[in-house]
């Protein structure tokens, strides 16, 4: 009796799971190695750093055909294809909008309707940020917690899992198959003759980092500590680096720079990459400290965002009576940031307030009372986006609303620097 034997590879090479386990534990632990003392001494302890280290490959561990709904929910999340993420122009800062922008796109170039799938273009730039939020938000309550002399045990352990998780995107995002429609092997034209193998990504990012790459390789090409600014728009530059060396990998292939224990070129060219993803991964941990200590915006004021819909603009937190007309809403986008009073936040105090001019119409109605509006104080002191919350009525609100815009105080504060804060004052109207 003769059995058919397929042949098959015997190891199924995974299609893009970014770096392999030993890429991502050096990225993670190199990363965490350099963080400087000016992060909490917990997140450089030795358990923390084995810690971060071990949840390097961590998300690839959740790619388990074992865990199908797991692995089919968040394998977009490891890769982005930026040559087609960049067809939507300003990539969106939020996911949902972004999963938007994609299918807006496909429906008005239909040839594109196949590859314009959130699941095919990728999301790693969305789950970076997530993650990097995450973190932030814990070191917030860190902050929080070791001000108020608590225990600080439990956050600390939510710090390290997020340091570590993020890890892992960041480390992804250094490696320029994970950037790219070429992310395995080549497609299109292909003048220069490069592999069109389905082996190449794995073959690049674990076999030959397995074989060929060692700490000691990476640690001396990490990069100077560099602050982030925006993370989103540093990350996304980040992305497009990355993105720039897919030709160079797909040449340095067809040199057999990666074959075996390959060339120094090649050597390099990997160590390189892993070495700017573990600097990247140390920066937006500082970075995530850094911004911890910034207090909290009731909302941000929209940004001009070419294609993003009106309707997804600032909450006004409080709508204005329908009554007001035409006088609310100025939306301001030179404002900054808004803060809610509180949470160390020392609140504006009024200093000069101009009397609201009384209309005939109240008068002869004998209409007395107050009205509340609500404000936003800006930095030199001066009021803006000013709202009737409780409306008078009879023109009252109105004249309100142009006293109010004159009044001035002296700013808020967050640790004696003003900021801009949303408040609300009563504006009483009688008659004596
Ligand atoms: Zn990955």
């Amino acid at each position: 009796m003769l059995g058919v034997l397929l042949v098959l590879p015997v190891v199924a090479a995974p299609s893009s799971f970014g770096w392999g386990a030993k890429g991502h534990t050096m990225i993670n632990h190199l990363a965490a190695e350099s963080l400087p003392d000016t992060v909490p001494a917990f997140l450089r302890s030795p358990a923390a750093m084995d810690e971060i280290t071990y949840l390097g490959p961590e998300p690839d561990r959740w790619r388990s055909p074992a865990e199908p709904e797991l692995e089919a929910a968040q394998a977009p999340d490891h890769f982005i294809d930026l040559e087609l993420a960049d067809l939507l122009g300003t990539l969106p800062r939020e996911r949902y909008q972004y999963i938007a922008a994609i299918y807006a796109y496909g429906l008005t170039h239909p040839k594109m309707a196949s590859e314009m799938q959130p699941d095919r273009v990728g999301f790693q730039p969305y789950i970076t940020e997530e993650v990097w939020e995450r973190l932030k938000s814990a070191m917030r309550d860190y902050r929080r917690l070791s001000a108020a002399h608590q225990d600080t045990a439990p956050v600390e352990a939510a710090i390290i899992f997020y340091a570590g998780w993020l890890g892992h995107y960041v480390a992804d995002g250094s490696q320029p198959l994970h950037t790219t429609i070429q992310y395995n092997g080549w497609t299109g034209p292909n003048p220069n003759g490069y592999s069109t193998s389905h082996d190449i990504h794995w073959n690049f990012e674990s076999n030959f980092v397995n074989t060929a790459i060692n700490e000691s390789d990476v640690q001396p090409l990490m990069t100077p500590p560099q602050t982030i600014g925006d993370e989103w728009t540093d990350y996304l530059a980040y992305l497009h680096h990355t993105n720039s060396f897919v030709e160079q990998l797909y040449q340095l292939d067809k040199e057999h720079g990666f074959d075996g224990t390959g060339t120094p070129e090649g050597r390099h060219f990997a160590a390189e990459r892993l070495a700017a993803g573990a600097s990247m991964l140390r920066d937006m941990i500082v970075a995530a400290w850094v911004k911890s200590a910034e207090p909290v915006p009731e909302w941000r004021h929209e940004e001009a965002k070419p294609g993003a819909s009106a309707s997804s603009g600032p909450a006004t937190a409080v709508s204005a009576p329908e009554q007001t007309g035409p006088v609310i809403a100025e939306n301001d986008s030179t404002l900054g940031p808004v803060y809610k009073i509180g949470h160390g936040i020392v609140g504006p105090v009024l200093i000069y307030a101009p009397d609201p001019q009384y209309t005939d119409k109240a008068r002869r109605k004998k209409l007395s009372g107050e009205l509340i509006v609500s404000l936003v104080v800006a930095t030199d002191g001066s009021a803006h986006d000013v709202q009737v919350v409780k409306p008078l009525g009879m023109g009252l609100d109105e004249n309100a609303i142009k006293a109010v815009r004159q009044y001035r105080f002296k700013p808020a504060t967050y640790n004696g620097k003003p900021v801009a804060v949303k408040t609300s004052t009563e504006v009483e109207f009688g008659i004596y």
